[in-house]
């Protein structure tokens, strides 16, 4: 059974409809990568599937042969869901330890004592070779681009979804904590875990095996291919991929 299924999947900000059909199936251990320039929906897509309630959604998303669409945003979460924000909030006065253990309950439906979660946290940490002192800091407070991607690997650690959605993990990282990024991703992915990555880079793929890369513009998926389709839109640009659009 596909793990994420999208039928026709239109999403609305008011009356504006912004994604404009759009059919993707993951399964089970699958990475897929959205592509396509911005403004294309791709945020939006991704924060549809996770029930953000700025939006309405017509069409289909079944989500392990489940109606999505019937779950509120915690239910998805709990149902081992995640987002990875392009722009991550600060959450003034809660340590990222604090947020995690939240986090954690919620995602597994069971309360852990501070001491039991601070040994998980510390494991997952030691794996991502992070600094204990990092989680003792307020959520994206003073973060920089990069340790605010580092506290979404140690979320996407900790909370071991089923469906990862990842919105531009990427922005604002310079090549070498790309490449960190993308060899972390692949050290925490288990192999049933499904990915969507949103991203302008193949660079960031290097070490994670792709299955099916797809373009988006005006909220449609225009093209879709497998690995080698990330390395051509970097060299060829997105004016090639329009040239060699299917046209529905
Ligand atoms: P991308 O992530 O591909 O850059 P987005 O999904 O962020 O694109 O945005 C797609 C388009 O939808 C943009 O033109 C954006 O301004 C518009 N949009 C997104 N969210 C809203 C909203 N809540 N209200 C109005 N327009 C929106
Ligand atoms: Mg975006």
């Amino acid at each position: 059974m596909a793990l994420l299924e999208t039928k026709n999947l239109k999403v609305y900000a008011g009356e504006t409809e912004i994604v404009k059909g759009v059919s993707l199936t993951v399964q089970p251990g699958e990475v897929h990568v959205i592509m396509g320039q911005n403004g294309s929906g791709k945020s939006t897509l991704l924060n549809a599937l996770a029930g953000h309630p700025k939006y309405s959604v017509k069409g289909s998303a079944e989500f392990d042969g489940k109606n999505l669409l019937a779950l509120k945003p915690h239910e998805r979460a709990r149902a081992g869901m995640f987002l990875a924000f392009q722009s991550p909030n600060e959450i003034s006065g809660v340590t990222l330890s604090a947020f995690l253990r939240r986090a954690y309950a919620a995602r597994f439906g069971k309360e852990v004592s501070v001491a039991e979660f601070e040994k998980i946290l510390r494991d997952k940490m030691k794996l991502l070779g992070m600094e204990p002192s990092f989680a003792e800091r307020g959520v994206n407070e003073g973060f920089s681009g990069g340790e605010k991607k580092r506290s979404e690997i140690l979320q996407l650690a900790v909370l071991e979804p089923r469906l990862a959605l990842l919105d531009e993990l990427d922005s604002g990282l310079d090549v070498d904590a790309l490449s960190k990024i993308a060899q972390t991703l692949a050290l925490i992915r288990k192999k049933e875990t499904g990915i969507v990555i949103v991203t302008h880079y193949a660079r960031i793929l290097k070490g994670l095996h792709v299955d099916k890369v797809h373009v988006m513009k005006d909220g449609k998926i225009i093209l879709s291919g497998d690995g080698r389709l990330a390395n051509k839109l970097e060299e060829q640009g997105y004016a090639w991929a329009y040239k060699n659009a299917i046209e529905d």
